[in-house]
Parts: C-alpha cells; structure tokens; sequence
C-alpha cells in the first residue's frame, strides 16, 4: 500500500484533488510542485497512516519506514544534502494537514535533524554560528512542547508548560546580559542557552532531548498524529463540524530559512483582501525570521506592497520596496495560483538569501463580506460562474453583514482608549477577561464578555467561541486571533501594542489607566478602535452593500422554496420584508396577550367562572387584536400571513402577585381566595402537555371566535380600502383531525358571519400545524380538511424525543461531550428521526390533497441543514425570524445546487 507521496522538482506522486488521501496541505505542495512553483521537495504520509495509528493503538505500519527512506533519498538527491549527514545536513519540517485546514489546531516540528553530529557541518556551511543554533534552540522548544510534553500525553499546569519554562530561562538569559531583544543575543549566547534548555527537558520531563535525526523525524511524525486527537483540535472540529475519522495527512518537507540574514525573510499573502474582499495582493513579511515568527504576533509584520499600506504602516518597508524582483515572482505566483485555482489563495513564503520558495497555499479563510465581494468580482472577471459564486458564500457567513455596528453619533462623543488592527469588522462590547476559562465560565453565567489576551494561541479557541470580541496585545492581520475571528465573522481587534496586560491580578494599563476583570468595553473591529465602558450598537443595513444585493438576487433567481418569516409585530414584519420575506409562516398571537393593557382581559379570561363570564372577558380583547392583524396584514399587502390561534401554556397567564390576584378579584366581584382555588384547579404537572393549543379552542370555543372575528373583520376593513390582503388561519397542536375539524368550523363560520355583516366577500385558508407525532402519523386524515401543513418543529422535537424544550439546557451539555447527540436538535433538524416524520406528514398529507401549501416554522426554518432536507423533501416554503431570512434564502439556494 502507497503510505508516502513524494513532491520536488516539478514533480509530485499526488494531485489537488486528493486531498481526502494527503490533506488539503499536501495535495496543494503536490499540485504547486507540478505547476512548476518553487516548493522544497518533500513528501506526504497518507491520513490512511493516521487511521492505522490509531487503530494500532499508535504504532506506524511496518512499510512506511522503507517508503519514507526512499522518499528522503529523491529528497537528498534535489537538494545535494543528506539527512543526518555531518557535513552537508538536510534538514526538515513536519507538519501537520487535514482535508480542512484547522489552522494551528495541530503540531508542527522544525529544524528536524540538527544533532551534535550535524551542527558543525551546518556551521560550516552556512558560516552562522548564531543562526545555526538559534535553529537549534527553536528545535528544541517545539520539539520538547510538542513531542515531549503534548504527545506524551503530559499536562501541566497553566503556566507550568514546558515551552513556558523554556522561555522564562531565555528571559532570565537576556535580563542578566541586560539584553532587550533576541536580536541582541550572539551564537555562543543561543549555544549557551540550547544548554540549559536541554538540562531543563532532562529535569521537568524525565527524558533526554533526541540527539538522533531519525528519532527526531518518527517523534515529530507520531507526534502530529497525537495532535489529531488533542484537547484543542477535538474542540474545534467541534464547532466547525469536522469528523473526527478523517484523521490528518503529515507533510515532511525540506527546511528552507528566512532566519539566516538579511537577504533572508519570511511571510503570510492573500491573493486578495481577506477582510475587504478587494482585489489587491494583500500580505505580511518579516525580514530575517520564520514563519512561525509572523503568525505568533510575536514581531509586528510589514506592509507586502504599496497598494496595500495603511496610516499605520506607510512607514514600513514593504517587500515591493526591499526586494523588487523577488515580490514580482512572487506576485506572478499569486496570479497563477488564483487562475489555477479559482478562488482567492492564503500562501507562505520563505525567502532564502534572495531565493523565493512557496510553502503552502489553500484556499484562504474570509470573513462573510469579503466572501461576497469576492464571490461577486470572481463571477464578474469571468473566473467563476453563478452558481459557483453563490456557493462560495456560506449561509452563515450572511450573519456579518447583518453585525452591528457602533453608533457612529455615539463614537464621535469619545476618545479611544487606544488603536490597534482592524482585524475582524462590525462592533462589539462585553465585559474583558483574561483567560480562554474565564471567557467560557463568564460566558455560561450569560454573561457578554470580550477576550482579552497578549496573543491568542489554538489553545485558547474556546474562549474565543463564546467572546463577543476578541482583542490581543500583539500580532498582524495573519495572527492566529486574526485568522481564527475572521474565520467565524468575529469582532477581533490584534496588535494593540498600548495594552500592558498583568495576567495574574487579571487587569490590564491603558495609557495610564487600569482596567480590572468585568469592566466593560466597546470595540469596533472595523476601525481597530478601542473604548472604555458601553457604546450603543446599531443594527447593520445590507441593503447598502451592491455586491450582496446581487448574490441575492443570483440566490432568488435558482432557489425553489420561499422564505417566509415569523413576526408578530408590523414593525418586525415590515423589517422581514425588507430581507425578503415572502410572507409570514408564522404570527404567534400569545404576545398580543401579554401586554399589560391586555393582560387583565386575558386573567378574567382564564379564570372565569361562568362561559358568559368569559365571554365578556374574551370579547374586551377584540378591538385590540384587529389592530393588531390589521397592523400585520397591511405590512404584508400582496402576501400570505399565516395566523396561529392562541397557543401558550395557560400557567404563564395566571397572576404572580397577591396584588395581581387580588385586582383580578376586585374586577370579577369576588374573593381572593376564590381565585386561588380557581387557580389552584387549573394547576398542571406538565403545562407543555397540557392546556394548550387547540384543547384551548376546543375548551373555550369564544376565544377562537373571538381570534377569527378579529382576523376577519381586519381582512374586511384592509379589503373595502382596496389592499390585498391573504390571511391563513392555522390551528395549532392538532393530534387528531377532529380537533381541527372542531375548530375550523368556528373559523368557517365567523367567516362568513362578518362577510354577511360586513356586505363584503374575502379570501382566506385554513389549515394547521403539525407538530405532534400524531398529527404526522394521520396526516392523510388531517389533509381531507386542512388546506395547508406547518411543521412545528419545535414541539415536534419536542414530543418526538420527549425531551422538554425548555429543560434540555439541563442535559444537553452531557448529551454532547459523551457524544450521545452531536448537535441541539432543537437548533438543527434531527433529520434521522424528527425528519421522518415530516417527509411522512408531506406524503401523507399530499396522498390526498395532491397541491397542499407546505411549510415549516419551527426554528429548524433559519438553520441551512434544515433547509436543506425541507428542500429535498417538498417543502413549499421555510419561515424563520426576521434576522434569518437572507441566511435561509442563500440556504435555500444551495440546497437547489447541492442536490442537483
Ligand atoms: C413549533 O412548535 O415548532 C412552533 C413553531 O410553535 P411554538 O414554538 O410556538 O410552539
Ligand atoms: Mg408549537
């Protein structure tokens, strides 16, 4: 069996299209290879390796020692250097890479091959005592941290870590020869301190750093396999839904050096802006560094060209400037990759003695509208077609546009406390912590917090999850906070050199000021600008963005299911419709009752004691529910609004206070106590099985009366002033076809009692929601009378599990780390089970009704996954909150494009 594939000299074993096999890292170095780029050669071992690893219970297939000596000679034979060879050493890198790219969730080795053996030579040859051992000491470091410590399954303190321990004694180094920078120490100083750090390794680990390069090679390889299965690779194939038995590919490549003077240097480019989505060649560099240098933030990078530089950086010196020809080449690359690849590129270069050599490229991550603007200008240029264009954007990514923003009256108002890089848009404020923990505890408590840290590291992922903002002391536009907060839309602010952060009384020295923990904090991620205290944010307007108007309107013209929305209120309504909304899935009618004009009416209704009683109570609600419809039709002139009858669970409405009771039994004529027996007999074990929907209608038939008149007598009145209006009345909590039957005969009736009242005829359906596993089981019965479905996936879910919806907050936690469910199926459609009964109810319910209108408007209606299985199973139409609507209209597009 092929384990290994080999790269180099314009030649490679793998492809692009292999990335299952060798990870998107390795297939790109194959497909760069034979594009005729420069690459250092190298190879690939296979994620199947990774798969036996693990099922080996970490052994390495037998094989795969004879493929990697092969692959390490066509290797030795490009470059004229040896492995392991005193004189002329060959050294390399290893690397970790999954089929998507999980950036610095995994290890990565360097240097590998520096021993007692190999370190002359490599002196001699390179004639740098000092950058061969600082390449020396950085093997060590990661090596220790990595191999050593993580891949031994070693877990230190916060704090205590063996990379930590390594950097306090260079600290300690450079403060006795009164040192400030690393620049400042000579070869025998970094000699010196390779030293101590092995000494270090030998006392804090037990074991001696390896001074063998094929040990070294085997500890890296096993080591990023290890990393596949650590702590913060786990998390974030969590959030981002990678499966854990893809496993990743290792890349073992030739070390090449931007470390080794000034003709040297290392750097980070996108073929276009990756915050903007503008087609400019956008990058960092550093001369005489590493690439690991640029994405820790540890140096602050310069500008890669011109076009690109900023206010502040218009004083660095950008590659275009330092070395002219080699940003050509390099920019020729950037030209060549993107044609080739169609789709914007996130390269690494290294610049050896002037000699220009690509790393890596990928596809590059974006944040939401620079993927449309790029989506968009691709489609333009001619290099992508729409549909591709309107799959270059994800559903989600949608959300970004829809960011707030602060309230640019209310910026004007006060200084910023300080500047740093816009690194991810749109505006934030939270509470500041320090420590990825606190973020995740702060944040379990509801509590909106921003991350506030030095540099972010993988390690600190899922802090950053769940922070509002994230804001780092030091690092570029490619550090890991940048890259990680623009990958999920983040607010994200890096490389705010005026933050001096005191990590251990967890405060921070602005200017002059402290700030502690909890303190609140206002950013704008677009500007980079920092404020003390709450700044109000304004909602974001899309609607001025040309590029998302036109991918929209791609979406609309290829998608087969509507998008309705659920709003009870014109205003939400009105702000729907100008998303796109086609019409209201969903009118919930409980919050007309809880307003507090209302709520009195609503309490003597409840707690009546008579029918005539009632009556009166229910009828004191009429004139307020046919404004409300009123309101709701006239916003939505020319389209559906699907009216749901009341459905809360009744012990919401009962009184709270003694106060409350007794006001409702002055206005009733009799005692307290009377009510509270009354209240008392309407008590119920299980409110959410209980007294609700339908059986509400069905008990106290004058409240649906009351509902319908309302519905139509606005209908009428909207009518006679000449607006279309479509009203669809929806029963909820149907189990069986005799409920609805029950009701749609008050419904039919008041219907025609105000079209003769009124002198006026009017359209309008009636039809019901399924949401009880029931009512999908008799949807053929339901259907002879109900004129059109809603799935109510919310208490479907509910009643299919038996999980309540409003106490799985309880469990879920448990459910998800022991792996029982790997997602809320309350957020995302349980399409295995839940799903079954929904395409039941759709053929059930069209078996005999072949035209019947079908939607969903449980919250499933905004989540693309749903989307996508309504889609496949026939649905009409998805209806989901205001905010989502362009979400599940792009969601809605896919669905067609990726079942096609
Ligand atoms: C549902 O159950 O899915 C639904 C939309 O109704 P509600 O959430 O109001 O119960
Ligand atoms: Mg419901």
């Amino acid at each position: 069996m092929k384990h290994v594939y080999f790269f180099g000299n314009g030649k490679a074993d793998g492809r692009a299209d292999m990335k299952n096999l060798l990870g998107g890292k390795g297939a790109n170095l194959a497909e760069m290879t034979s594009l005729g780029i420069p690459v250092p050669p190298g190879f690939t071992i296979t994620t199947d390796v990774c798969t036996l690893y693990y099922e080996n219970n970490g052994h390495l297939p037998e094989e795969l020692d004879a493929q990697v000596r092969d692959s390490i000679l066509q290797t030795e034979a490009i470059m004229g250097t040896k492995f392991g060879d005193p004189e002329n050493p060959l050294l390399f890198s290893v690397r970790s890479g999954a089929r998507m790219s999980m950036p610095g969730m995994m290890e990565t080795v360097l240097n590998i091959g520096l021993t007692s053996k190999t370190i002359p030579g490599f002196i001699a040859k390179t004639n740098n005592p000092r950058f061969v051992y600082d390449s020396y000491r950085r093997l060590i470091m990661m090596y220790s941290d990595v191999v050593m410590e993580k891949a031994a399954g070693i877990e230190p303190k916060e704090g205590k870590g063996i990379r930590h321990r390594l950097e306090s004694i260079l600290k300690t180094f450079k403060e006795s020869k009164g040192y400030t920078s690393d620049v400042d120490l000579n070869g025998d100083d970094w000699k010196a301190i390779s030293d101590s750090f092995k000494d270090e390794i030998k006392s804090a680990l037990g074991s001696e750093f390896p001074d063998d390069p094929y040990d070294q090679l085997w500890g890296g390889v096993k080591a990023v396999f290890s990393s596949w299965n650590g702590k913060r690779a786990i998390s974030y194939r969590r959030i981002e839904g990678i499966p854990g038995e893809w496993g990743t590919a290792v890349n073992v490549q030739t070390m090449v050096f931007g470390n080794t003077g000034d003709d040297s240097a290392t750097g980070v480019a996108f073929t276009r802006n990756p915050a903007t989505g503008e087609n400019l060649f956008f990058g960092e560099w550093l001369q005489n560094a590493q690439g690991e240098d640029v994405v820790a933030g540890t140096r602050t990078p310069n500008p890669l060209n011109l076009a690109t530089k900023t206010d502040g950086n218009k004083e660095s010196l950008s590659l275009e400037e330092f070395l002219p020809d080699v940003y050509k080449a390099l920019d020729g690359y950037r030209t060549k990759l993107e044609n080739h690849y169609r789709d914007m590129q996130d390269v690494e270069f290294t610049i050896e003695e002037g000699r220009l050599w690509m790393l890596q490229t990928r596809s590059g991550k974006r944040n939401g509208p620079a993927a449309i603007k790029m989506a968009v200008d691709m489609k333009n240029e001619g290099l992508i077609n729409k549909e591709e264009a309107i799959l270059r954007v994800k559903p989600s990514q949608l959300d970004e546009l829809l960011h707030p923003m602060i309230d640019p009256a209310a910026e004007l108002t006060i200084d910023a406390l300080a500047k740093g890089l816009p690194a991810g848009p749109g505006g934030a404020k939270g509470q500041i912590v320090f420590t990825a923990d606190d973020a995740e505890a702060w944040a379990n408590d509801g509590k909106t917090i921003i991350l506030l840290r030095e540099e972010t590291s993988p390690e600190d992922v899922h802090g950053m999850h769940v922070a509002a903002a994230i804001l780092t002391a030091k690092g570029g536009m490619t550090s890991h906070a940048a890259l990680v907060a623009r990958g999920w839309g983040k607010c994200c602010i890096v490389g705010c050199a005026a933050l001096q952060i005191d990590i251990d009384n967890k405060e921070v020295h602005i200017n002059g000021q402290t700030f502690k923990e909890g303190d609140w904090f206002t950013l704008n991620g677009t500007a980079g600008k920092i404020y003390s205290g709450e700044l109000p944010l304004l909602d974001a307007n899309p609607e001025h963005n040309q590029e998302y108007a036109q991918l929209m309107t791609w979406a609309d013209e290829v998608r087969t299911l509507k998008v309705r929305t659920n709003a009870d209120r014109p205003e939400d309504a009105a702000q729907a419709r100008g998303f796109g909304a086609q019409g209201i899935g969903l009118c919930r009618t409980e919050h007309m009752f809880f307003d507090p004009e209302r709520i009195l009416a609503v309490r003597k209704m409840i707690l009546a004691g008579s029918q005539e009683e009632r009556r009166g109570a229910v009828m004191e609600l009429l004139p307020f529910q046919r404004d409300d419809f009123y309101g709701i039709l006239a916003a939505m002139e020319d389209l559906p609004v699907t009216v749901r009858f009341l459905d809360p669970p009744l012990h919401e409405f009962m009184p709270q206070t003694d106060e409350q009771i007794d006001e409702l039994a002055g206005e009733l004529g009799i005692t307290s106590s009377v009510i509270r027996t009354r209240m008392g007999n309407l008590h119920e074990f299980n409110p959410m099985l209980g007294h609700r929907g339908c059986r509400l209608g069905v008990a106290y038939p004058e409240i649906t009366e009351m509902q319908s008149r309302a519905i139509f007598e606005a209908t009428a009145k909207l009518t006679k002033e000449g607006k279309n209006v479509h009203p669809e009345v929806m029963i909820p909590l149907v189990g069986t076809f005799t409920e609805y039957t029950n009701q749609e005969k008050i419904v039919r009736a008041t219907a025609a009692a105000v079209m003769e009242e009124q002198s006026i005829e009017f359209e309008f359906m009636v039809g019901t929601m399924i949401e009880l596993p029931r009512a999908a089981l008799t949807a053929d019965q339901i259907a002879e009378h109900a004129e059109f479905f809603s799935f109510g996936t919310n208490d479907l879910t509910q009643t299919t599990y038996g999980f309540s919806r409003d106490d799985i907050g309880g469990f879920l936690p448990y459910y998800i780390a022991e792996g029982i469910l790997d997602h809320d199926p309350f957020e995302s459609l349980d399409i295995t089970g839940v799903g079954q009964l929904v395409k039941m109810g759709v053929e059930k319910g069209r078996s005999v009704r072949k035209n019947l209108k079908i939607g969903i408007c449980g919250e499933h209606g905004g989540d693309p996954a749903s989307i996508d299985f309504c889609h496949k199973t026939g649905l009409d139409y998805v209806s989901c909150s205001p905010f989502r609507v362009p979400v599940a209209r792009l969601a809605a597009a896919h669905a067609v494009l990726n079942n096609k």
